[in-house]
């Protein structure tokens, strides 16, 4: 496995966010997505004996920005961020574009514009280590609110999810499974897929890990949001 995912708990009990650590095995290239909290962040990146070069964010907003500068002054690291977002994202250095590739080492990410939680906000994903980081747009079960977005542009950003391939895993920007579950249950009438779906979930939960990762048919399989073939369907969900 050449690109290596840490999940790190941040904001726990309170906000649950998760950053994650990404480790590019072939060149030891490191980066912390969204980092929401430098503790807990820190003490991992200090049991893998790794110093991040980049930190990439998905979206502005606090809870995925705090630690930016907290970071950058630590390890010197390279603040990676939507351009379209440079002025409202702490300690923005690189800028990225909807379309561009992303080199971490020899890892390659793609940048997939998602604007609907907010304007700018964009999906990281890892094509050949089949890995989307999906900050607020994709939750397990649910998905992000509309802070500054149309429902038209949430649907249209979660058919471009759904055009990934299947066997993709998903890392969401925070731990709202138990909130998931609730939409779940309320909009799919007896989908018998959820209570596996649990599950898994309940069983990763309950040793301290994530719910997750789940794969996108999975995902397509249980989440309404995803189930949802129209957009009139789409926004009977609301
Ligand atoms: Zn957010
Ligand atoms: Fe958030």
């Amino acid at each position: 496995m050449p690109l290596q995912i840490y999940p790190v708990l941040c904001r726990a009990g309170q906000m649950d966010n998760y950053s994650y650590i990404l480790a590019d095995d072939a060149t030891a290239a490191t980066a912390v997505i969204d980092p929401s909290e430098a503790a807990p962040i820190i003490a991992e990146l200090k049991r893998l004996s790794r110093a991040p070069d980049y930190i990439l964010n998905t979206h502005h907003h606090f809870d995925h920005t705090d630690d930016n500068l907290a970071l950058k002054e630590k390890y010197g690291a390279k603040v990676v961020a939507n351009e379209q977002d440079k002025n409202r994202i702490p300690g923005f250095d690189i800028g990225v574009r909807p379309g561009e590739t992303f080199m971490l080492g020899d890892s390659a990410a793609q940048i997939i514009d998602a604007s609907a939680h907010t304007q700018g906000h964009i999906l990281w994903y890892f094509p050949k280590d089949k890995a989307l980081f999906t900050g607020d747009t994709l939750f397990n079960l649910c998905i992000g609110g509309l802070f500054e977005g149309t429902p038209e542009q949430m649907f249209q950003a979660l058919q471009k999810i759904k055009r990934l391939p299947d066997d993709t895993l998903f890392y969401p920007g925070h731990e709202y499974t138990p909130h998931g579950a609730h939409d779940a249950f309320a909009f799919n009438n007896g989908n018998p897929d959820i209570r596996n779906y649990l599950a898994k979930a309940d069983a990763n939960l309950k040793q301290g890990l994530p719910a997750g990762p789940f794969t996108l048919a999975e995902e397509k399989r249980c989440n309404p949001y995803l189930r949802a073939q129209t957009l009139t369907e789409f926004k009977n969900l609301f």
